[in-house]
This record gives structure tokens, sequence and C-alpha cells, in this order.
């Protein structure tokens, strides 16, 4: 026992004191003190000399990466898909970050009415320039899109009926299904039509006293195909104008851009959604826009402000640094030019023998150093974000087939890797797909196969 290095000797080396800044003095004391714990528990048990002191130190590195991992950890997301939702949706332009350094520096305007010097709205900058980009009389920004779903089913359909199409119950990941967030908000639902066809007879016929609103849910993550037929937005305002009940959609990505210019189909934007009468229209800040978690209403004026006066949207209210990053990344929008700044558009503007370069640029400069076959290969990338989800995007991957140990192995080292690489595995290769690799990520996958595999 002995033969045990004291905490302190530990804690000097410098692989472990670099977890200092991470994790705090306190934890890696803690840490420390349980590997020592442990192998006293082992030699007592078993005997034997102690472990050596590299092997300590190891065993207290994997402890400290496994701490760390639990807190943020930043990604490679090399896994093919844009808009990843388990890797934190869309990556922040530049002004945005600068903006929320700007105001989450120091004091700011956030309910401060400058002009007035008294408490104003936190919303002001960021609606006017909702209001411009889609063409809608109004504005409310809360915490996420499901939070302005539930926002808009409680101020105006709460314990009344709320008539959707069956095509379109849809469930979004993370348990978010619109019969329950309907039943949840105190809304009875009323389904129209068959899984296939909905027509405007069908909404027309599930009128009663007691419908509060028409709601239209995009399908973000299914497509109905073959034999189908649902009601457009311009045809249910329509109807909705005629008896006097207001329509709502539900758009979850809510693009602000003809999507067709980057080869991709034709999604609705939100100022055609506007534009076609619907009278409120939900997304997310996060989703196409890219821009930070948040969840937009944008529709007519005196329903918006029944929005505002709802005592909920105090508790799903943002912050100001949401709001700052936010109006940041809509400023983008509302310039020329300017949207490839927005890194997601950025990233799905790039052309593939770009994406190829600089896939074979690593390729080329491992080849023959490290222990496994490399080849640069076509591939098909996704938008994801529960949006598109049978439209792909072309691409290619850097396919690494290790010659020693399997590929899961691999694919966990990457994974352990700071910053932690995330890929697909494919047979026994770990594919990289190179669409939503930024170009440091480009020279961080480098490193990390010379370092895993060399
Ligand atoms: C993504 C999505 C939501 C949820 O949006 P969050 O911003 O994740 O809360 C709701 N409805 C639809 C149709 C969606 O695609």
């Amino acid at each position: 026992m002995r033969g045990l290095p004291a905490v302190h000797r530990l804690l000097g080396e410098p692989a472990v004191a670099a977890y200092g800044a991470l994790l705090g003095g306190v934890a890696l004391t803690r840490l420390a003190r349980e590997v020592l714990d442990a192998e006293r528990a082992r030699i007592r048990d078993e005997g034997g000399a102690p472990a050596p002191h590299a092997e300590l130190v190891a065993r207290l590195l994997t402890r400290l990466a496994d701490e760390e991992s639990a807190g943020l950890v930043a990604v490679v997301n090399a896994a093919g898909v844009l808009v990843h939702t388990n890797l934190g949706r869309a990556p922040l332009a530049a002004e945005a970050l600068e903006e929320i350094t700007r105001i989450g520096a120091g004091y700011s305007n956030v309910e401060f009415d400058l002009r007035e010097g008294v408490r104003g709205s936190r919303y002001e900058r960021v609606n006017a320039l909702l209001r411009e980009i889609t063409g809608a009389e109004d504005a409310v920004v809360v915490n996420n899109n499901a939070a302005a779903v539930l926002l808009v089913l409680d101020t105006f359909a709460k314990g009344r009926e709320v008539v959707v199409a069956r095509s379109q119950l849809v469930e979004i990941g993370g348990g978010f299904r619109i019969p329950d967030v309907l039943r949840k908000s105190g809304c009875a639902l009323v389904e129209v039509g068959a899984t296939n066809k909905t027509y405007l007879a069908d909404y027309a016929r599930a009128l009663t006293p007691e419908t509060a609103l028409l709601l239209r849910c995009h399908t973000s993550n299914y497509r109905i195909e073959g034999f189908t037929h649902e009601v457009g937005a311009g045809e249910l305002s329509a109807l909705g104008c005629r008896v006097g009940i207001p329509v709502v959609e539900d758009l979850g990505s809510g693009t602000l851009v003809d999507l067709t210019r980057y080869g991709l189909p034709g999604e609705p934007t939100v100022q055609q959604v506007v534009e076609a009468g619907v009278d409120l229209v939900t997304f997310s800040g996060d989703k196409l826009l890219g821009g930070p978690q948040a969840g937009i209403v944008v529709g007519r004026r005196a329903l918006v402000s029944r929005l505002r006066a709802n005592p909920l949207l105090r508790a799903l209210r943002v912050d100001k640094l949401t709001l700052a990053a936010l109006a940041a990344t809509l400023r983008l929008y509302a310039q020329p030019d300017a949207l490839e700044r927005i890194p997601l558009y950025h990233l799905l503007a790039r052309p593939v023998e770009r994406i190829e370069a600089l896939l074979e640029s690593v390729r080329a400069r491992l080849a023959g150093r490290i222990a496994a076959d490399l080849r640069v290969e076509e591939s098909l990338a996704f938008v994801g974000g529960g949006s598109l989800p049978t439209t792909t995007i072309r691409s290619r991957a850097l396919a690494v087939h290790p010659h020693h140990g399997d590929a899961e192995t691999l694919a966990l080292r990457l994974r352990e890797n700071r910053p932690a690489i995330v890929g697909r595995l494919e047979g026994n290769e770990v594919l990289l797909d190179g669409r939503a690799l930024r170009d440091d990520d480009v020279e961080a996958v480098h490193d990390a196969l010379a370092r895993i595999l060399g």
C-alpha cells in the first residue's frame, strides 16, 4: 500500500491538472481519491503490487473524461445530418455569437425603454425584424416551438375543440405528439379525413359552436405518398375566414428562404404561409432558420396581442442572450447576400467538389501513416431536424477501415476525442461525412485519426 502515490502526486500530472479549469479542484481531488481507494481495495482483496503510476494516471484520466462529457462537449458533426437535434441543431453565425458576447457581458435594455426611461418590451427589436422578413403583422418569441404551440392552444382553445387532419397528427422526437399536446392544453382533438386524404368538406363538417381553431401541422419527419390529398393553407384560411375561426399552422422548421436554390424540394416558406392567409404560424428558431433555440409565432396583430396577454408567456419567455442571437441571425436575412454567413446555409451551399477536396487532403496526409485503409467516397447527407425527411443532399465521406480492432471501437475512440467526432458506422468502417464539417473540423478529424490510429 505504501507503494501507492499520494493524491497530490496524481493531481500534479500535467494531463490531470489540465482538467482543473474544466471541472474544478474539488472534483479532481475527489476522483483521484476514488481511483486510489479502488486500488487499495483491490490490493486488500487480491494482494499483489500496486498498479504502476502511469496506469493510475490513465485510470484517473478516464474518470475525468467521463465526468467532463457529462457537461457540454464540442462535437464535430460527421454524421451527415445538418440539423441534428442530438448535436445541438444549428451552429450559430459569427454575428450571433458576437452579439451574445456584447449583450451578455454587461447590462442591456432588455426590458427598458431608453427614450422614455421606463419599463419596455424585450421583444420589440426582434419583432420588427420578424414583421419585416415574414410580412406578418406581429410576432412573439418563446422558448421553443413546442412552447409556441402550447401558448397558442392555451390562449385560444382551452376547454374547446381543435380540428386537425388525421394525416398531420405528428410525433416529433422527444415525445412531442400533437394529440398529447392538445390534451395537455385542455383541448378536445377533432380528427378529420382519412390517413391519406383530407378535403375541405371534412373540416367544414367538423365545425361546431365549440370549435376554437383549425390547425395545420407540418408533417416534419414523415411523408405520406401515393393516393393522397391535403387541404392547402390558402384553402383552409378561406374557410376559417368565412366562419370566423382562426387558422393556425405549426410549420416546424419554418424556413425563410426558398430552398430550391440549394437543390432541395420547395418547402413552403413562412412568408408564403402568412401570405396564404394563415392567422398564426409557429416555427423553431434553431432548425432551418439557423439561429438559437426559440419558438416563433407570427400572425395577425389582434391574435398575437392575446398571446402576449397570456400569463403563461412569462413562464415560456426567452432570455436576453437568445433574443440577441436571434436578432443578429434575422438581420442576416434582412441583408442582401448575407444568408451564407449563417453556417447552415454555408454548408448547404458548399459544392460537393469542395467537400471532396477537404476530405481528400486528410486522406492524402494520413495514407500509409496510420493503421487503417482510407477512401473518399460518395455519400448522401440529410437536412435533418425533422425537415425534408426523404430528401438527400450530395456529399462525400471519408471511409476509415481500421487494420486492427473493429469499427465500433474506432467510433468510440473518436467520440472520446476532444472535440468529440460523431460519424456513422457501416459494416466494418467508420464513415465521416463531410457535408456538416466546418473547415476547422477537418483539421480536428485529421489530428484525431493520426493520434488514435498512428
Ligand atoms: C420540431 C417541431 C416541433 C418542436 O419544435 P421545438 O423547437 O423543438 O420545440 C413542433 N412541431 C413541428 C411540426 C416540428 O417540426
